[in-house]
């Protein structure tokens, strides 16, 4: 049996994958689905983790943490969790080749999504010219002319990285402010060749057998209706937390989460059922930073080891 399960191995499941063996437990298996790093793998840019003077992608800052933790003797299995049940303080994991594994403890550290934004075209043309992810497609529109849905850092962050790339963006927003960080929205006014189509709603994405060709949007004060036409359209409108490895066959979930599905943890990062724990991104009142995600983690295998014994 495991001493400690971790679900996900972003940062907050790295980390606590490194404090739990650092820490003492012998026992302890990280089941990720993908690459280790998480999310913020599909970053073009970080320059807010501490410690880190230069601007580095998501991708190089999170290279070495598998390393590190593999030192202290986490092992890490490339498999999905589908579901976590516990009967008689046993955890029991199934993965998703069918298989089962005992833990005394589990933390949930699933992370999120991107969210879909829900307009005409999108889950149609998704892969095929809408697209989450600048860092993995960008390249495909070098020299063109692209659209970024969305007013949040992410949208922000991700319209500046394509204006280097790409010979025009247009950032298209449903308000006139933004969620963004300050410096980010600078660094987007900055950028001569990004336009801002702002409290405009998407009325449809459009495209042939090829893919994308256009999106129409409506503008929210005159209610005229805009073609832009464009081969590709980055959808940044928030994100989903991954949840679904905690619900019960009678479609409850193991522990208490609230209205949006976040995981309900205590500062120690313990849900409401003893031995399992909730970090990162999943929990609630996240503040979805890199280095909080890993801090959550510290915090949670310290708890864990403490509750161990
Ligand atoms: P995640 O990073 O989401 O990792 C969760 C992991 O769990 C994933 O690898 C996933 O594959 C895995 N997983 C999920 N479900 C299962 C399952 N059932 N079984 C097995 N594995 C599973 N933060 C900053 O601090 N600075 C930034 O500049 C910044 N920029 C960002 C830019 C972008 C484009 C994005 C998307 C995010 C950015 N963030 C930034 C936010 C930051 O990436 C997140 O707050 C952080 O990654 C959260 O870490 P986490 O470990 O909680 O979750
Ligand atoms: P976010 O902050 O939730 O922003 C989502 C944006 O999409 C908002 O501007 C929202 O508009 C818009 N939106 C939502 N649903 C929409 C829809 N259906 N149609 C059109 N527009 C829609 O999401 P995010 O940018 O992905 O960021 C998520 C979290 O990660 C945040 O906490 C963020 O700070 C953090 N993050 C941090 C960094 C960094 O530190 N550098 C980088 C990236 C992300 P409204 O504004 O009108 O609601």
């Amino acid at each position: 049996m495991l001493d400690l399960a971790i679900i996900g191995g972003g940062p907050a499941g790295l980390t606590a994958g490194l404090y739990a063996t650092r820490g003492g437990l012998n026992n302890v298996t990280m089941f990720e689905m993908g690459m280790p790093g998480g999310q913020i793998t599909t970053s073009s840019e970080i320059e807010n983790y501490p410690g880190q003077k230069e601007v580095v992608t998501g991708m190089a800052l999170m290279e070495d943490w598998p390393e590190q933790c593999k030192r202290f003797g986490l092992k890490h299995e490339m498999n999905q969790v589908m579901s976590v049940t516990k009967k008689d303080e046993v955890f029991t994991l199934t993965t998703a080749d069918g298989k089962t594994q005992e833990a005394k403890t589990v933390l949930l550290a699933t992370g999120s999504v991107p969210r879909r934004a829900g307009f005409k075209g999108e889950d149609k043309l998704f892969g095929r010219g809408v697209s989450t992810c600048a860092t993995c497609d960008g390249f495909f529109y070098k020299g063109k002319e692209v659209a970024v849905i969305g007013g949040g850092d992410t949208a922000l962050e991700e319209a500046v990285y394509l204006s280097k790339m790409c010979s025009k963006v247009y950032l298209v927003h449903r308000r006139d402010t933004y969620r963004a960080a300050p410096s980010t929205i600078e660094h987007m006014k900055n950028a001569d060749n990004i336009e801002e189509v702002t409290n405009c709603d998407i009325e449809e994405v459009y495209g042939d057998n090829m893919g994308v060709t256009g999106l129409k949007v409506k503008s929210k004060i005159s209610g005229d209706i805009r073609d832009i036409p464009v081969p590709g359209v980055f959808v940044f409108v928030g994100r989903d937390v991954l949840n679904d490895s905690l619900k019960q066959e009678d479609g409850s979930f193991l522990c208490e989460t609230n209205k949006a599905g976040e995981i309900v943890v205590d500062l120690r990062m313990r849900t409401n059922v003893a031995g399992l724990y909730a970090a990162g991104d999943v929990r609630i009142e996240a503040s979805k930073q890199v280095v909080c995600a890993a801090g959550d983690g510290a915090t949670a295998a310290v708890n864990i080891i403490e509750y161990i014994g």
